[in-house]
């Protein structure tokens, strides 16, 4: 009856430092690695011991950052507690058109240009439970120096009011019931209207109301159809 789109959904997810949205990112990858694929950003911010090189991000100078963003190498890029981070034009558009959905993994001054440039993509906040708990995991985490951490501190404290300019917020308390929640959005996303390409009907009206005429069930001579 209906034929949907067969586009991928670009998936935009932004998240305050300290909020797990690492770890929500992959649940949903490991819920669907064959269906979604995660764009994997440039920057040149210092490794942690937790990066994988060309897995978490591509480490690059800012030099070659620079000389990139002149080739016009990123759809968007910003500069984010004193690095560049930048998301790769590449592979979007051929994963898409292949029905793959795009997860970007972006703060939110990408997030508002990529909007700029795909209106129809999904915006999807996720929160910390509390700021106390956002520094608590800052902290946990061990991998950045009590300046940069009080600057990420500033950074998140700013960006949890930007949360209405996305299509949804998904309050991250635990990280079972956050993926799951994130999974529904995506979920419900598929099936707006806007995604419907053609609608059609396979029978006509009239053969519908001869079959509704001839058929000897009808007890109630009262149905007028
Ligand atoms: P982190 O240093 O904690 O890995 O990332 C810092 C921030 O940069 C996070 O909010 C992350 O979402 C954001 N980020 C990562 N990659 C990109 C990107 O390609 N573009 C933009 N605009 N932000 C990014």
């Amino acid at each position: 009856m209906i034929r949907q789109k067969s586009k991928g959904t670009l998936i935009v997810i932004s998240a305050p430092s300290g909020s797990g949205k690492g770890t929500v990112i992959n649940g949903l990858l490991k819920n669907d690695s064959k269906n979604r694929w995660l764009s994997v950003s440039t920057t040149t911010r210092p490794m942690r011991s937790n990066d994988i090189p060309g897995v978490t991000y591509n480490f690059v100078s800012k030099e070659e950052f620079e000389k990139k963003i002149e080739e016009g190498y990123f759809l968007e890029y910003t500069n984010y507690v004193g690095n560049y981070y930048g998301t790769p034009r590449e592979f979007i558009s051929e994963k898409l058109n292949k029905g793959i959905d795009v997860i970007l993994e972006v703060e939110i001054e990408g997030a508002s240009n990529i909007k700029k440039l795909v209106p129809e993509a999904l915006f999807i906040f996720i929160m910390p439970p509390s700021l106390q708990e956002m520094v608590k995991r800052l902290k946990k985490r061990g991998t950045d120096s009590k300046e940069k951490i009080l600057e990420r501190f500033h950074t998140a404290y700013k960006e949890v009011n930007e949360v209405t300019k996305y299509n949804y917020v998904v309050v991250n308390d635990k990280i079972e019931d956050a993926i799951d929640k994130v999974e529904a959005i995506i979920k419900a996303e598929k099936c707006r209207v806007d995604r419907i390409e053609e609608v059609f009907l396979n029978t006509t009206e009239e053969e519908i109301h001869e079959l509704l005429m001839d058929d000897k069930e009808f007890v109630n001579e009262d149905i007028v159809i």
